[in-house]
């Protein structure tokens, strides 16, 4: 599905130099040693609990790149390091995720039936506006609306939206972003592999000396 909306996309010609999306097959370290460097905007949307990335988001903050994310895992220990101003937070915390589990009244088809945008954004999977996509768009578009979307995207959509467009503000203004690089880099200590070992040595292992 990635490859038929990287064509759409990449062959639009509207788009031509603004857009582009690449999937990088094989994902590993020799490739991660070429984007995370290069990267502005490091995006760790996993839904709040779910705990889905440890570490590339340090990486990323590690060589400057500002981070778009929602508050779970090591996002959390990223925004207590460089503060609210220095990080872009959207969407539900844990305790919402929690709560939702608890009074079971999650309901995305409604939220899918009174949001036009939201639905025009899932139809897209299914009423051929990306190519060739049959059998994984409708997979797709049965997990979030038969099955009730699982991991509560279409509850956080908007806000993400939002955090999309509050980082396209901060990148414009080319002086405050280098300043919130800096303030990323030089709180990324914390995250060394020295300090984590020497952490797990104490902590984990209760290692003496
Ligand atoms: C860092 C890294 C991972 C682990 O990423 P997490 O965000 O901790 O899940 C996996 N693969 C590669 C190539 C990495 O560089």
């Amino acid at each position: 599905m990635i490859n038929e909306l990287a064509n759409l996309i990449n062959n639009d010609s509207s788009l031509n130099g603004k857009l582009k999306v690449a999937f990088l097959e094989n994902y590993n370290v020799s490739l991660a040693e070429l984007i995370i460097p290069a990267a502005n905007g490091s995006e760790q949307i996993s839904l709040a609990s779910k705990e889905a990335s440890g570490t590339s988001n340090m990486k990323f903050m590690m060589t400057g790149a500002i981070t778009l994310a929602t508050l779970d895992g090591a996002n959390i220990e990223i925004k207590d390091e460089v503060s609210n101003d220095n990080i872009v937070i959207f969407g539900m915390d844990k305790d919402d995720v929690y709560r939702h589990y608890e009074r079971h009244d999650y309901y995305s088809r409604s939220i899918y039936e009174n949001n036009p945008i939201i639905r025009r954004v899932v139809d897209s999977f299914i009423n051929g506006t990306i190519p060739n996509i049959q059998g994984e768009g409708t997979e797709i578009y049965e997990s979030l609306i038969t099955h009730n979307d699982e991991y509560f995207l279409l509850e956080d959509f908007t806000a993400y939206v939002e955090a999309q467009e509050k980082i396209d503000q901060l990148y414009r203004n080319q002086e405050q972003w280098m300043r919130m690089s800096l303030i990323n880099i030089t709180n990324s200590d914390k995250f060394t592999s020295d300090d984590t070992i020497t952490q797990y040595a104490k902590e984990i292992w209760q290692l003496k000396n």
